[in-house]
Formats: C-alpha cells, sequence, structure tokens
C-alpha cells in the first residue's frame, strides 16, 4: 500500500494527474459550448417554424406545399408522382430538431 501511495507522489503521477485534469476540464469546456450551440441552433429552428405556423403554413406539409398525400408528390407531378418530397421531409426534420411537438 505505501508502494502505491509512493507512486502516487511522485512527480511524474502529479504532472500526469495535472495534464489529465486540464484535458477533462477543457473537454467539459468544449461539452458546454457545443450544447450552447445545439440549444441556440434549436431556438433559430423553433423560431423559424413558429414564423410560419403562426400564418397557418407548415402545419402539415413544408411551407408552400400542399400535397393530396401529406409528404408525397400528387399524381399530376409527372415522375415524381407518389414520391417523397424533399422539402416536407427536410421540413418534418426541422420541427423534430426544434422540437415544436412537444
Ligand atoms: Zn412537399
Amino acid at each position: 500500500m505505501s508502494d502505491l501511495i509512493t507512486r502516487l507522489r511522485s512527480p511524474q503521477t502529479m504532472s500526469n494527474f495535472t495534464c489529465t485534469t486540464d484535458l477533462y476540464e477543457e473537454m467539459n469546456r468544449q461539452r458546454v459550448l457545443a450544447a450552447d450551440e445545439i440549444e441556440r441552433l434549436r431556438e433559430l429552428m423553433r423560431a423559424v417554424v413558429e414564423h410560419f405556423r403562426r400564418d397557418g403554413d407548415g402545419l402539415v406539409d413544408a411551407p408552400g406545399h400542399c400535397h393530396d398525400v401529406p409528404g408525397a408528390w400528387d399524381s399530376d407531378n409527372g415522375a415524381l408522382a407518389g414520391k417523397p418530397c424533399a422539402w416536407c421531409a427536410l421540413w418534418k426534420e426541422v420541427i423534430a430538431g426544434s422540437k415544436c411537438d412537444e
């Protein structure tokens, strides 16, 4: 046991401990910055969604779209008929990312 205590108190061990502590503090600082940035982006997405929804748009399909089947191109859209609409799919992701449906 005393051997372990001696090794823990050695200058090399203390140097490693400081390094580890610095890395931990930097990682924690970066984690907080990333969390703040994610929340800022979520707030921006929420503001965009609310802007369109205030006018009654973007409630089912993406703003400016009104498909017979939500999120899918209508039968009169030629080769796109029945295929997923990329704008509506993106809008759905924005809503999910902004947590506007919570
Ligand atoms: Zn669409």
